[in-house]
């Protein structure tokens, strides 16, 4: 849906002469498009030139994914973690138009819109995030639900409510990854004595490329909370009535109310024609100050882009990474619109932190571990402190702390 009428509007638009706007197009809402939208509101009060920001997303909210899991418990509420962009961006100059990029033609500097009309950009940021793999598992798309957004997780909130009768609820969880051992832990909180919560996962260990500390206490919350857990087991297939898997190598079916899939997720692809090649890992290559090789008024961030990270053969594909990567774009689009000088992107690792239930969480990093009551209290604290917008961080302390 286009919104305030933008410099873009003018297909065909050429590059700014004299003191005629610079236009910035930042396609994807995410950790990487929305915190580089709002850092680099912040720089244009160091550059001479007018400077147009044109943010497309589709959503209309913006999804903190970590916390995604504490709508189950009802320790959030949505507002809290899924602000709406047009709050977050009131007092800016960003340009939000609610929309699906389509197509990115780079030799013509222009952006294809699904509903609007098509943007023509001097500089382009592409932070489009990742998309489920294609299924591999006869039945998994049909009869499983991913857990990717706030959109999932109104949709795994509206089937436990359908299930809200029942005596026994057995919920499956496909994949022993972060997202699977979060969710199986909360689940299994939410449901009391009625859940029976199960894990799947063909590989040999719980959150493989997790520190040992971090899956040791993983490993201790869901053996706490009784979640029943198949390692070395592949999956078959998923119907109505649960899931199949090998182990063993004996067949077994695992009855569920709600599969959830939590397996494999992919990089999104470049949009449109231009002969991008990406790394057999999906991702796009970029120079170390994150801008497409070949292209200097292209930057790519997040999950699409093999973000270089010192130690590694890349950064992870995590929020943390996203989060810190948006920054020093904004600078270096406010640096190429001044004529300054760019800087890298150095990646540092903080640690990790995972929810393991209501009112759980392990926190690991700097050498330290903390868990339970207060690794929870921590890693609520450190989410709330990347929260976008000063604004909505003090809204969300005033409803915690029942200030009016
Ligand atoms: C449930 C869940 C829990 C997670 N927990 C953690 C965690 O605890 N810690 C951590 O560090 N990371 C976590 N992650 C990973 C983290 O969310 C991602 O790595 C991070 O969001 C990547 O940032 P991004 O900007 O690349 O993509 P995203 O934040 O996903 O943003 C991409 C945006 O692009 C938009 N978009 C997609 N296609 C188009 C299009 N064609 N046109 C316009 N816009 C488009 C999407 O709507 C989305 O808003 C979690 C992810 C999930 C799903």
């Amino acid at each position: 849906m286009p919104s305030k009428r933008s410099p873009y509007s003018a297909p065909g638009s050429v590059a700014p002469t004299g003191d005629s706007a610079v236009r910035v197009c930042i396609l994807g809402g995410g950790f990487g498009g929305l915190y580089c939208a709002l850092a680099l509101h912040q720089h244009l009060g160091k550059i001479s030139r007018p400077v147009h920001i044109t943010l497309v997303e589709p959503r209309d909210r913006f999804n903190f994914t970590p916390l995604l899991y504490e709508l189950l418990t009802q320790e959030l509420a949505p507002w809290e973690i899924a602000p709406a962009y047009t709050d977050l961006l009131k007092h800016t100059a960003v340009d939000l138009r609610q929309d699906w990029a389509e197509q990115i033609d780079l030799a013509q500097r222009r952006v294809t819109l699904r509903q609007g009309s098509p943007l023509t950009y001097d500089y382009l940021v592409v932070a489009l995030g990742s998309q489920l793999r294609p299924p591999l598992v006869a039945g998994s798309q049909a009869h499983s639900l991913p857990f990717n957004s706030l959109g999932d997780a109104e949709r795994l909130e509206r089937r436990l409510g359908d299930l809200a009768h029942q005596p026994t609820v057995q919920v499956v969880v496909a994949g022993a990854g972060p997202s699977g051992v979060e969710l199986a832990c909360k689940l299994s909180d939410r449901l009391g004595s009625r859940g029976h919560v199960t894990v799947v996962d063909r590989r040999g260990e719980i959150l493989r490329s997790y520190p040992e500390r971090v899956q040791r206490a993983a490993g201790r919350a869901l053996g706490k909370r009784g979640i029943a857990v198949y390692l070395n087991a592949a999956i078959d297939g998923v119907d109505a009535t649960g899931l199949t898997f090998g182990h063993g190598g004996q067949p077994h079916h695992a009855p569920a109310d709600i599969v959830l899939w939590t397996v494999g997720t992919v990089p999104r692809p470049w949009l449109g024609g231009d002969a991008l090649k990406p790394t057999p890992f999906g991702q796009y290559p970029v120079r170390p100050t994150l801008q497409l090789l070949d292209h200097n008024n292209v930057f790519v961030l997040g999950d699409m882009a093999a973000m270089p990270a010192p130690g590694r053969e890349r950064a992870p594909l995590t929020a943390q990474a996203a989060y810190q990567a948006a920054p020093v774009v904004a600078h270096n689009l406010a640096a190429l619109i001044a004529g300054r000088s760019l800087k890298p992107f150095v990646y540092h690792h903080l640690g990790d932190m995972l929810t393991l239930g209501q009112g759980e969480a392990v926190v690991c990093g700097f050498g330290l571990c903390i868990t339970g009551r207060l690794g929870a209290f921590s890693r609520r604290w450190a989410y709330w402190l990347r929260l976008p917008t000063m604004a909505h961080r003090w809204r969300v302390l005033k409803h915690r702390l029942g200030l009016r």
